[in-house]
């Protein structure tokens, strides 16, 4: 049985206040069922690790090198993460798949360091509105699955983010059924590649996420929980999506 997963990605927002939220989200769940990952800029991650200390809340960062350490001004590797207690870490967000150009391949990589460091890696991966109007979407998943995630990954090492780059901010969100045709698909290719273990493996979905639609979204099969983003930044919002698994 897959324990549901709601994590937030802050992207490049927050504050050592905005962190506070770790103890109001605590109040509101004491006993949560589900596990609950944030994922703040990197420079706040010790601020929040303290603020998680006396609670079941994961802290993870929103991306790491695939080397160990050496000359990559701006960069830190996953070894770095998990040495101060994070425990996750997102790679191959569309957002630096678009602006750093990151490739499938090092997507990979990234989240081979990650493991090998012994975090989970969050790996995304998600079409873009060309590529859903032109029918490509299951291929391009397809495609970005089989070579963005690494060999021996496990479902204690892996969750798989499916974010639309097109549901992105943007308020829009596929049809149910467009979700719950890409998380059935991704099962099947995980089970071809891993075997049983594949069904360890928690399949998140991403985009516009939010306190009206989580419900609906998260009742489909093969989704066991969301990555959320602005809705991930205070906890009045970021609360009922949790409430929702
Ligand atoms: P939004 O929830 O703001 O659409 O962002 C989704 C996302 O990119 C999470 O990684």
């Amino acid at each position: 049985m897959r324990r549901k997963l709601a994590a937030g990605n802050w992207k490049m927002n927050g504050s050592v206040s905005a962190l506070d939220m770790i103890g109001a989200l605590k109040l509101k769940h004491p006993e949560c069922p589900c596990d609950v990952l944030l994922c703040p800029p990197a420079p706040l991650l010790t601020h929040a690790l303290q603020n998680s200390a006396s609670n079941p809340i994961f802290i993870g960062a929103q991306d790491c090198h695939a080397k160990e350490s050496g000359a990559f001004t701006g960069d830190h590797s996953a070894a770095m993460i998990a040495e101060i207690g994070a425990t996750h870490v997102i790679v191959g967000h569309s957002e630096r798949r678009e602006a750093y150009g990151e490739t499938d391949v090092q997507v990979a990589a990234k989240a081979q360091a990650a493991q090998a460091a012994g975090l989970t890696a969050i790996v995304c991966i998600g079409e873009s509105l060309e590529q859903r109007e032109a029918g490509d979407a299951l291929d391009v998943i397809t495609s970005q699955l089989a070579r963005s995630v690494p060999d021996g990954s496990s479902g204690k090492t892996l969750v798989i983010a499916y974010e639309p780059i097109w549901a992105i901010g943007t308020g829009k969100i596929p049809t149910m059924e467009q979700i719950a045709e890409v998380h059935g698909l991704m099962r099947i290719e995980l089970r071809a590649r891993f075997g049983a273990d594949a069904d360890n493996i928690r399949l998140l979905y991403g985009g516009s996420v939010k306190p009206g639609n989580a419900a609906k979204i998260f009742a489909l099969d093969n989704v066991d929980g969301a990555l959320v983003g602005g809705a991930s930044l205070k906890a009045e919002d970021f609360s009922p999506i949790i409430e929702a698994l």
